[in-house]
């Protein structure tokens, strides 16, 4: 009989693992999302490593997801009083640079009888002598081989399996806005515009017919001010009319004519605030954490969605090559948590150095910036860089 395997959750984590069990002959799994309407929507731009989305639109070769490859980065430090942006740095990258949207669309297409929405999980049974259940906002209660918890940051499956534990503010937020290019570029890079305790960046990806400016400016606020400018926001994550001036001011005074100009012009002004941590281990009995209900990381190594996508995929893999579930889940969680440990340890260590910590960029040149770059990323492979899942893996657990 097949495995019966529930996801909880139907953003990008979801619908990845959804579409790859699905291929499972031994399993039959049932996807339960809370939202009534179409996420295709959501958010702006992700880069995700070149090998991710390539596996991705391998797996899924009749709706492929859009993307704009991206080869290079470059680092700049505005000089404001001369309204100029003075480069300090270039690096070779394998990035692909995605509209969030399209992205979702490709994992949510054909998953019809799988991905059931408007259904709300109320309550998970993690199940320590049993197997698990979930109670739905319906009213059903349905037991499983195994539920999978792709909840996002606020995971009920989180709190239900380590109740005591929650993530930490990283004491910046990210400003963000996009604005409308009339002429799609091929390829695009990333541009870096480093200030004191903070930068923007900025790339561009596809957008229905043509291309988006898509960037985020990151900034430090301290947690008092954080507190007051969620009053303000009236809980609202789009920018009233108090907190665009307070971005625009940020951009008069740390950013370059050009770049100044882009923010001011762009539109759907919203925020993120940013926090990290992880959960102590991203299963327990026969409950699984993935994407950011296991850990949140710090957005500067392109690595949330793409965390969640490599999770799915070598979570589906385990599952198809081991004899039973139960010493899947163990396999699998025993690989993981390590690995999961040391990247949300990286994208902490490369925030800090980016925004609380960052270096006196006038200082900086490629020559330093290249070893600065080096001793940040602890001797590992640079994300973007490396050239596939497995390298990756086998690099992290060096
Ligand atoms: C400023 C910023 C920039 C970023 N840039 C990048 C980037 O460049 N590259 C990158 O890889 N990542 C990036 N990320 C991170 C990325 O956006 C997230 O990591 C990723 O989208 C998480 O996907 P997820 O599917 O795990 O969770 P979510 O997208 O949070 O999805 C969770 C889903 O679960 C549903 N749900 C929740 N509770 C229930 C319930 N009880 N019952 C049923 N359904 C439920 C929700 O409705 C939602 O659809 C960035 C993040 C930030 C803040």
């Amino acid at each position: 009989m097949a495995y019966q395997i529930a996801i909880v959750g139907g953003s990008i984590t979801g619908c990845m693992l959804a579409q790859l069990l699905k291929r499972n002959p031994q399993v039959h799994v049932s996807l339960f999302e809370r939202s009534s309407s179409v996420l295709g929507s959501r958010g702006v731009g992700i880069t995700l490593p070149l090998p991710i989305i390539e596996k991705v639109n391998n797996l899924l070769p009749d709706n492929p997801c859009s993307f704009y490859p991206a080869h290079k980065r470059f680092f700049y430090r505005n000089e404001v009083q001369q309204n100029d942006a003075i480069e300090i740095w270039q690096q070779t990258i394998s990035a692909a640079a995605i509209n969030w949207g399209m992205l979702y669309r490709t994992l949510r297409h054909d998953l019809d009888g799988i991905y059931h929405t408007d259904t709300e999980v109320l309550h998970i049974d993690h199940g320590t002598d049993k197997l698990p259940s979930i109670a739905l906002a319906h009213g059903s209660k349905k037991t499983f081989d195994l539920v999978v918890c792709a909840d996002g940051y606020d995971s009920l499956g989180r709190k239900t399996l380590y109740p005591d534990y929650s993530f930490n503010y990283a004491g910046y937020i990210g400003w963000r806005g996009t604005l409308a290019l009339p002429k799609p570029p091929t390829v695009t890079s990333l541009e870096y515009h480093c200030f004191d305790k903070g930068h923007l960046v900025s790339y561009t990806i596809p957008h229905q017919n043509g291309a988006l400016i898509n960037w985020v400016l990151y900034s430090h606020m301290s947690h008092e001010d954080l507190a007051l400018f969620k009053q303000m926001q009236k809980s609202s994550k789009q920018l009233n009319k108090d907190a665009t001036e307070q971005l625009f001011s940020i951009a008069d005074h740390h950013l370059s004519k050009e770049m100044k100009g882009i923010v001011r012009r762009s539109s759907s002004l919203f925020y993120q605030t940013i926090y990290d941590g992880i959960a102590p281990s991203v299963s327990k009995d026969r409950v699984v954490l993935l994407g950011d209900a296991a850990k949140i990381l710090r957005p500067h190594l392109g690595s949330g969605a793409a965390e969640g996508i490599r999770q799915a995929f070598e979570l589906a893999d385990t599952i198809s090559k081991t004899p039973d579930l139960a010493s899947a889940i163990s396999t699998w969680t025993s690989a993981e948590d390590p690995q999961s440990q040391h990247m949300a340890k990286l994208a902490s260590h490369v925030g800090n150095a980016l925004v609380t910590q960052a270096p006196d960029w006038s200082q900086m040149n490629q020559e330093r910036m290249t070893n600065w770059w080096g001793s940040l990323m602890m001797g590992k492979l640079q994300y973007f860089t490396a050239p596939s899942l497995t390298e990756n893996r086998m690099a992290w657990q060096k």
